[in-house]
């Protein structure tokens, strides 16, 4: 695939058109010269049509939310609105520097206050900090206050945080570097917490417990003030994940559900862009008396003026990204958060969560649903262990057969604790017909393991890359084109 580029290579072809030098530098004087290029550079040369048209066909050999629909658990993959991209791009806030004078971007401040308090006021917590960049971010940040609250405390001995085994892999990940120990404890037959698993786990090294809620079974904790006594009668802080925001915006407030921090993923409960890598935003919540660990600067307001405040920087845990966070992230949630007002944030979860209830409820027949004692929130979680076990049809051939059919893949094998697991989050932003076009290809993938299982064990069929070998390209990476 890469090399065709290459052989659209042509000598002297060109796409760009210089004026010629008329600059009198003299490049050994700028560069050392051994470092300085002997020959040209090897480039492909090619007319800038044939560029466009190379690249315009890659991007349509992609999958993205735009082309189609992109269920893949836990990721919220909702579309993104135009509109955000057009106002974050307008030359009023790409011009700005972070290093400009407080006068001169009273405007972008009053954003920002305005998003930490917009999001304080949706979850129920006292002071917001835009500064971490990702969900996981904001879990390490988060339990970095947490660390912070300890020391304070002189709590030398607490060091350990427990997890539940449904959590999400960033979650222990986030407690190591933060410099904690990880307890895991048990889910229950209905997919919650274990209440006697984690009773048996607390004691005084206990620092704080980590939950995701809904979890990553798609299932509403309904035990939380139930744990938060437990955790609180030692000390221990209570952390919510809170990238599964999307399920209970306006219905209900982590903060007062007896959480003491949470992480928000702005780049799928509020629509700002993501995957790729790209810049994300996990700013975190907390309640008052945590809020003197909080990264600095916050940004504050007074007397009608906002302002960057530095006041508790000898409590402050320090920073944890350069400036203010990822700015232009912020300010397309802000706007996202905006144009909805707080009815519109309520429909978004109602939707997202009847959205899932549908396909879970259409698909049951066909595929094995682990854990429905309750109703599913935004997402739930599948299995293919009736088609392994009646085809030898495995869930990662399932996924493979949904690429064919023109979607993208829910996720695979997570959460851990649900083996052959595929876990569907459509979003709120789907059409009834997307939602039916989804299922019937389910429907049709789950007859075609009994009919013609080489169509999975075969699959993709027709999409331009075939199987890869993750494990392989893992192990030995190379992203170097060599021709
Ligand atoms: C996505 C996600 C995270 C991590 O967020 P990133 O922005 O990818 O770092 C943490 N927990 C859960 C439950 C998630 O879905």
């Amino acid at each position: 695939m890469a090399s065709t580029i290459f052989e659209k290579h042509s000598p002297g072809r060109k796409g760009y058109t210089l004026p010629d030098n008329d600059v009198d530098i003299k490049l050994e004087n700028c560069i050392p010269t051994e470092f300085s290029r002997k020959e040209d550079a090897r480039l492909p040369e090619v007319s800038e049509l044939d560029v466009m048209r190379h690249f315009l066909e890659l991007a349509q050999m992609n999958h993205c939310i735009e082309k189609g629909f992109y269920p893949l658990g836990s990721c919220t993959m909702k579309y993104n609105p135009k509109i955000n991209e057009t106002l974050a791009r307008n030359h009023s806030f790409n011009n700005l520097h972070p290093f400009q004078d407080e006068n001169s971007v009273q405007g972008a401040l009053e954003i920002l206050y305005d998003l930490q308090e917009a999001l304080a006021e949706i979850s129920g917590f006292a002071k917001v900090t835009l500064q971490p960049v990702a969900g996981a971010h904001g879990e390490f940040t988060g339990l970095k206050v947490m660390k912070a609250y300890h020391d304070s405390k002189g709590h030398a001995n607490k060091k350990k945080i427990i997890l539940p085994d449904s959590a999400h892999g960033t979650n222990p990940a986030s407690v190591v570097l933060a410099g904690f120990e990880v307890v895991e404890i048990k889910s229950n037959d209905k997919g919650l917490v274990d209440i006697d698993d984690l009773r048996a786990h607390v004691d005084e090294n206990t620092a704080g417990f980590m939950l995701t809620n809904p979890n990553t079974l798609g299932l509403f904790e309904t035990q939380v003030e139930e744990i938060s006594e437990i955790v609180h009668s030692v000390d221990g802080l209570m952390y919510m994940d809170g990238a599964n925001f999307n399920a209970i915006l306006g219905i209900v407030k982590p903060g007062e559900m007896g959480f003491d921090i949470m992480h928000y993923n702005l780049h799928k409960t509020f629509a700002t862009p993501h995957g790729g890598g790209g810049p994300g935003s996990g700013p975190i919540g907390v309640r008052t008396d945590l809020a003197k660990f909080l990264p600095t600067p916050m940004i504050d307001k007074y007397d009608e003026k906002y302002f960057l405040d530095y006041s508790h920087e000898e409590t402050s845990l320090g920073k944890v990204h350069s400036f203010f966070g990822n700015f232009a992230v912020n300010l397309r949630a802000y706007i996202y958060i905006k144009m909805l007002g707080t009815k519109g944030l309520r429909r978004i979860s109602e939707n997202a969560v009847i959205n899932a209830n549908y396909i879970q409820k259409k698909l049951e027949k066909y595929y094995d649903i682990p854990y429905k004692d309750q109703y599913c929130m935004h997402e739930f979680v599948a299995s293919g262990v009736w088609q392994k076990e009646k085809y030898g049809i495995s869930t990662l051939d399932i996924a493979k057969r949904i690429l064919d059919k023109g979607f993208h893949a829910p996720t695979i094998y997570f959460p851990l604790i649900v083996p052959e697991a595929m876990m569907i989050e459509p979003t709120e932003t789907e059409s009834m017909e997307t939602l039916d076009d989804f299922i019937t290809a389910m429907i049709d993938i789950a007859k075609e393991c009994e009919e013609h299982p080489e169509l999975l064990t075969g699959a993709p069929q027709n999409t331009p890359v075939k199987r890869v070998d993750d494990t392989l390209a893992v192990r030995q990476l190379n992203v170097k084109f060599e021709w």
